[in-house]
C-alpha cells in the first residue's frame, strides 16, 4: 500500500534452527510475506517482525509431491507449475505475494482457496516444527485457519498432470479476468464479501466510488479496492476503512470485515 511508518526490529531468519531459536526468545512477533496485504501503522512498530529468509524459498518435488516453501513467491511457483505442466493452482494467476501469505489467507477467487490443494502444512512455533494435515485444519473463505503463533515454513501441494499448454491457457484466462483491475498503490480486495454479498458492489450502491481521505480513496473502477495515491499515510487508510463500514452498517445493516491486515 505504500504507506506507514518504520520497523523498529526485523529479523529474517534463513534456516529453521535459525527460525526455531528466534521465537523461543520474542515474547510476541509479526510474521511477514510479501506484504501486499499488510498495512504497517504510521508509527514506528515496535512489534518485533519476522520475514522468512531465501533458505525458505523454495520448489522442490518429494515422495509426498510438490513442496514449496512459505517464502516462495506465488508468481515463482506459478511459473513453476506452468514449465512442469502441472495443473491446479492457476487461479492465483495475478496474485501478488508469497506462499506463506498465502496460505495464511487462504488466497484465491471468490470459490476456490489455495487451501483445497494443500495436502499439509509444515509450522514452527514456540515448541518446535510441526506438520498438520489440512484435513485436520479449518480454514475458509480469506481464512486459512493457521494459529496466531505459528510461522508456516512450507507445505505439499495436491497437484495434477496436465499440458503446458492447458496450465498457460488456464491462467491467462485467470489473468484476462483480473486486466480490468484497478492499478496503483493497493492491497488489492479491502474487504472480505459478506456471506451472499459482493462488498464492492455495497460499497458501489452506498455512492462511496471515488470518496477520498486525504491521500486514500475508494477505486473508481473496483469499489472494493483502496487506492493510496502516493500521499496517504495509515491514518488516511484507516480513516476511509471506517467511513465505509459504518456507512454500508447505517445503509444495509451488514458489518463489513478486512480482508486486509493493520498492524500497530
Ligand atoms: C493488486 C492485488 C490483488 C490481489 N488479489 C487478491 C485475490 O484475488 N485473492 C486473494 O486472496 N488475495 C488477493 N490479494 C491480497 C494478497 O496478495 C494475498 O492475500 C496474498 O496471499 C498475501 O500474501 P503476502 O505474502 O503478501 O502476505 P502478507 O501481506 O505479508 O501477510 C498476510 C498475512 O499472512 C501472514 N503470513 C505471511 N507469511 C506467513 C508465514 N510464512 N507464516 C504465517 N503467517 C504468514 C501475515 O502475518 C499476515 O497476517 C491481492 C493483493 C493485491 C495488492
Amino acid at each position: 500500500m505504500h504507506c506507514g511508518g518504520r520497523i523498529q526490529r526485523m529479523f529474517e531468519p534463513q534456516s529453521i534452527e535459525q527460525l526455531t531459536s528466534l521465537i523461543s526468545e520474542l515474547d510476541d512477533f509479526f510474521v511477514l510475506g510479501g506484504g501486499t496485504n499488510t498495512i504497517f501503522c504510521d508509527d514506528t512498530c515496535t512489534r518485533p517482525v519476522i520475514r522468512l529468509g531465501s533458505g525458505f524459498d523454495l520448489i522442490g518435488i518429494d515422495k509426498t509431491g510438490l513442496r514449496a516453501g512459505g517464502a516462495t513467491a506465488i508468481k515463482t511457483l506459478l511459473s513453476y507449475c506452468r514449465e512442469n505442466a502441472l495443473s491446479g493452482i492457476e487461479f492465483l494467476s495475478g496474485i501478488p505475494g508469497t506462499i506463506g501469505g498465502a496460505l495464511w489467507m487462504n488466497a484465491g477467487t471468490r470459490d476456490l482457496g489455495i487451501m483445497e490443494r494443500v495436502s499439509d502444512i509444515d509450522l514452527a512455533d514456540r515448541t518446535g516444527v510441526h506438520t498438520l494435515k489440512v484435513s485436520d485444519i479449518h480454514y475458509g473463505y480469506r481464512n486459512g485457519g493457521i494459529p496466531d503463533d505459528a510461522i508456516i515454513t512450507s507445505a505439499h501441494l495436491k497437484l495434477d498432470s496436465s499440458s503446458k499448454q492447458q496450465v498457460s491457457q488456464s491462467m491467462e484466462r485467470y489473468m484476462e479476468k483480473r486486466s480490468n483491475q484497478p492499478r496503483g498503490y493497493s492491497s488489492g480486495s479491502v474487504f472480505k464479501n459478506p456471506t451472499g454479498h459482493s462488498a464492492g458492489m455495497l460499497i458501489e450502491k452506498a455512492g462511496l466510488k471515488g470518496y477520498r481521505v486525504g491521500g486514500a480513496s475508494v477505486s473508481d473502477i473496483h469499489a472494493n479496492f483502496i487506492i493510496n495515491d502516493g500521499t496517504a499515510s495509515t491514518s488516511d487508510i484507516r480513516g476511509l476503512i471506517g467511513t465505509v463500514k459504518q456507512r454500508i452498517k447505517d445503509q444495509f445493516g451488514i458489518d463489513l470485515i478486512e480482508e486486509v491486515r493493520i498492524i500497530d
